[in-house]
């Protein structure tokens, strides 16, 4: 019989590998007999054992004749590691419950398949939404070839994202940078066009929560940012046109551990292609106006994150300034698969 709090035990498991699992799926799983359990495990880090895996060999006793509640369908192929469906088989387990299906289209459906064939009762969909909802990254990303766009802003009640002059630091509090320094641990990468880095010169990191740095990114087209901005470590990405810099400029952002990307035209489309290629499944864009507006237009955004803080400006930084202001030519969001999440500070 199905327990929905062992299916929130491993959900809650699932949870502690994200950031690190990518571009893998977070999966979490409860080894359950005689109503209670005796072995649980999560994904921990990309490349390592499975859930199954780790939940198998932390359990207290024989895990044959027992109920494993996972996450997303036991995997049937020979990736990194062996697959866990031919581990749960022979292990005798008696019932497999499944939150989510496989979402990778090639292997979808072949593990529960597999456990089916061998006599093991599965049973898929419990709790599907939420197991879902936790990979939403990783089911966009391996459903479409692209990176799971978060489009972050920290807003006035009048939606300026900083004032006449440029400044915004004071727009969010401290709960809202915890905040996002967390998202940050769990995304791939983290974005920002060159006004954010000329008027904000921030590092990007993870620094208020426990966690790992995601990649940096800097779009400026025209390579006129300093190498010596804070943004600019090892392994940030400045993506810019073309031989916009002269080879000793390039040489001292190289001296840096930054790498260079050079880009023909200004659509995001086939740049975030290339970010997917480079196995990042997640980027959390933010900021400024032209970098907001560009993913907008091009229709990117997966989710908006906008903090919103009890303070009128009048006149300031707006948070788009495309499309151009007409109802006609508004974008709509209604209808399509976007999220849009406001925080009140
Ligand atoms: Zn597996």
């Amino acid at each position: 019989m199905f327990r929905i709090e062992f299916m929130q035990r491993a959900l809650n498991l699932a949870k502690r590998g994200l950031g690190s699992v990518s571009p893998n799926p977070a999966v979490g799983c409860v080894i359950v007999k005689n109503g209670r359990i005796i072995g649980e495990g999560y994904h921990g880090y990309f490349g390592g054992p499975h859930a199954e895996i780790n939940a198998i060999e932390s359990a207290s006793e024989p895990v044959s004749g027992s109920d494993v509640y996972v996450t997303l369908e036991p995997c049937s192929h020979h990736g990194k590691t062996p697959p866990c469906a031919e581990r749960l088989i022979r292990e005798k387990v008696k019932q497999v419950f499944i939150a989510a299906k496989d979402p990778n289209p090639l292997v979808s459906g072949n593990g529960i398949r597999q456990l089916k064939a061998s006599g093991i009762e599965v049973h898929v969909g419990y709790m599907e939404k939420e197991a879902r909802e936790i990979n939403r990254f990783f089911i966009h990303y391996i459903s479409t070839g692209m990176p799971y766009i978060i489009l972050k802003a920290a807003v006035s009640l009048d939606g300026f994202i900083a004032d006449t002059r440029g400044n915004s630091k004071w727009i969010s509090n401290e709960a809202s940078r915890e905040d996002v320094h967390r998202i940050r641990s769990r995304t791939d990468a983290v974005l920002v066009g060159a006004g954010t880095v000329r008027s904000d010169n921030p590092k990007l990191t993870v620094r208020l929560v426990e966690g790992r740095n995601p990649r940096r990114i800097v779009l400026n087209r025209s390579g006129s940012l300093p190498p010596e901005s804070e943004v600019f470590a090892a392994g940030t990405i400045l993506v810019t046109a073309p031989d916009a810099m002269s080879r000793e400029k390039k040489s001292r952002f190289i001296r840096k551990g930054v790498e260079l990307l050079e880009q023909s035209g200004p659509e995001l489309s086939p740049l975030l292609k290339s970010f997917a290629t480079m196995g990042m499944a997640s980027i959390l864009v933010e900021g400024g106006t032209g970098v907001f507006s560009s993913f907008v237009k091009e229709g990117f955004v997966n989710e908006f994150l906008i903090y919103v803080a009890p303070l009128v400006l009048g006149r300031g930084k707006p948070l788009f300034d495309f499309p151009p202001g007409t109802m006609s030519e508004a974008i709509r969001l209604s209808g399509r698969d976007t999220r849009i999440c406001l925080r009140g500070l």
